[in-house]
């Protein structure tokens, strides 16, 4: 394949656009944010979860209290009709005043029973409010750190793309100096070769792969017609004779 110099040059422009196109992308993929992120919508899901379970024990509370209450009200108002009926004078019999007494006297207890009941069930109550509240509050900074990481992520990627556009621009426009069969064999080196399908000859090594060139590469490279597209005998990358390749 042959090729004029300043394009094999060129080619080495296009080479060069098209690593920073790779930085980019990986800039792109590596961003900070993507991970902080991640982790505070993995955070977000948690509270989220602890909060639901608060908030359904805090309605569960709420309803046992007006059970107990209505319990504590039934017995206090049975309680009542039975003093009414001691007070009224009506009972005589001392077996019926008895057990009215003890009536009296059992209600009584399971009256106190049933207010302590409710009063554990309030404290109940107020521990699953007050975890709610603080969950509730846990949960909005979390997602104000997670908008906030958002918006730094978007501006990021904004910057990102922008210079993304630019620099394929400027590679479209390099890669219109270069022959089509010298661009497609670059391109398909490339695909090869791990982003990089062209190197400089730079003071007798190859920049793609490192390696000095030996006497006899280096002589075939200096018997070489200076419009011939060399390769690397190592890597087999195109290789472009530059001013400073030292032969
Ligand atoms: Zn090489």
């Amino acid at each position: 394949m042959n090729a004029a110099p300043a394009d094999q040059i060129r080619l080495l422009d296009v080479q060069g656009l098209d690593v920073r196109l790779t930085q980019l992308a990986h800039r792109r993929e590596t961003l900070p944010e993507h991970a902080e992120i991640r982790a505070l919508e993995g955070e977000i899901a948690q509270q989220r979860a602890l909060l639901v379970a608060a908030r359904t024990e805090e309605s569960d509370t709420a309803r046992e209290q007006t059970k107990a209450e209505q319990d504590v009200d039934q017995v206090r108002r049975r309680a009542e009709r039975d003093k009414q009926r001691l007070d009224s004078g009506m009972v005589t019999s001392p077996k019926d005043l008895e057990s009215l007494q003890s009536e009296i006297a059992s209600l009584a207890r399971r009256q106190d029973d049933l207010e302590t009941i409710v009063l554990e069930i309030m404290e109940r109550q107020e521990t699953a409010q007050a975890r709610a509240k603080e969950l509730a509050s846990r949960l909005e900074e979390l997602e104000a750190s997670a908008a906030e990481a958002v918006s730094r992520r978007d501006a990021a990627l904004a910057g990102i793309d922008a210079e993304r556009e630019t620099v394929a621009a400027e590679r479209a426009e390099a890669a219109r100096g270069v022959p089509a069969d010298l661009l497609k064999l670059y391109e398909k080196l490339r695909e090869q070769q791990g982003g990089v399908g062209a190197a400089r000859l730079f003071q007798r090594r190859c920049e793609g792969c490192r390696l000095e060139l030996n006497i006899t590469e280096l002589n075939e490279v200096r018997a070489a017609a200076p419009d011939a597209v060399v390769r690397c005998e190592n890597c087999r990358r195109i290789l472009v004779r530059t001013p400073d390749s030292g032969l």
